[in-house]
């Protein structure tokens, strides 16, 4: 890689985001549900998307979807797959993963995934 930043300053920028999203989440979920939330805080954070009693809050699901995503971007860094492309396995640059650390796909699979989504929309 010829590129200035290093994975450690990826990780560190990973594991902010992790942290970032899970804060936010809870945040949201006190107003909500505040026993809910204090069970949670007992679990460890990668448990949180698949506890049930969540799925009360409907309106959580776009948060809960972003910790999925977290969640499986610090799952490839432990694997050391992290920066791959998960359909063409096409390595992201750092770049790319600085602005946006839970990304999956690289530009071309990016696309041809929204496109899919959006026919699938229409149908
Ligand atoms: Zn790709």
């Amino acid at each position: 890689m010829s590129s200035k930043i290093t994975e450690c300053e990826l990780e560190q920028r990973l594991l902010a985001v992790a942290e970032e999203r899970r804060h936010g989440f809870l945040q949201t979920l006190q107003q909500l549900d505040a026993a809910l939330a204090t069970a949670l805080q007992q679990l460890p954070a990668d448990e949180w998307p698949d506890y049930s009693p969540l799925s009360a809050w409907p309106q959580l699901q776009p948060q809960l979807n972003a910790l999925k995503q977290v969640d499986a971007a610090l799952c490839q860094w432990r694997l050391g797959l992290y920066g791959l492309c998960s359909d063409c396995e096409a390595e992201l640059t750092p770049e790319q993963l600085l602005q946006d650390p839970c990304r999956q796909r690289c530009d071309p699979c990016e696309q041809k995934h929204n496109k899919a989504q959006h026919v699938s929309w229409q149908l």
